[in-house]
């Protein structure tokens, strides 16, 4: 099964809506596979958001990433990553239809709640920045048959 990147950003946090986000992805039916609270080092930002860097708008991100902790989460499942990203919507708030985590929550393109890896690729890398291996947990899903019919499984 596929593992993805979500971080529950800062202003999910501030509103208590952290619970809610969780509540989302889970009862779509993926599973979590590691959870943990912490706080952006500039280092570990400038990394994740290398692709920002030189926007006008990074220094805003910054602040806004580092305003409080955040909760990483690996999350898994088939296809996680584009189930994921659809869960969660376009980027900005006032534009992602009803129905998804950003259009039902945010209003905003910065504020939008939560991040999620784009790619497999991306995944595999920012799972590893974010979890050492130990972090990670494969426990059996006993339920998985409710989910998945048994040649999606795998
Ligand atoms: P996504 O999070 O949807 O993958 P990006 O990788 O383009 O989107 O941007 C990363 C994050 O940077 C966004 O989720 C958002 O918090 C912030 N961001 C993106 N564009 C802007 C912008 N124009 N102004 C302010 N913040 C932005």
């Amino acid at each position: 099964m596929e593992r993805t990147l979500v971080l529950i950003k800062p202003d999910a946090l501030q509103r208590g809506l952290v619970g809610e986000m969780v509540t989302r992805l889970e009862r779509k039916g993926l599973k979590i596979a590691a959870a943990k609270m912490f706080s952006f080092e500039d280092k570990v930002l400038e990394e994740h958001y290398a692709h920002l860097k030189d926007k006008p708008f990074f220094p805003r991100i910054r602040e806004f990433m580092k305003s409080t902790p955040l909760l990483a989460m690996v999350l898994e499942g088939k296809d996680a990553v584009e189930v994921v990203r659809r869960l969660a919507g376009p980027t900005n708030g006032r534009e992602a239809p009803a129905g998804t985590i950003r259009g039902d929550y945010a209003v905003s393109i910065q504020c939008n709640l939560v991040h999620a890896s784009d790619s497999k690729e991306a995944a595999e890398k920012e799972v590893a920045r974010f979890f050492k291996p130990a972090e990670i947990f494969n426990w059996e899903a006993v339920l998985m048959d409710n989910y998945y019919a048994n040649e999606e499984k795998g």
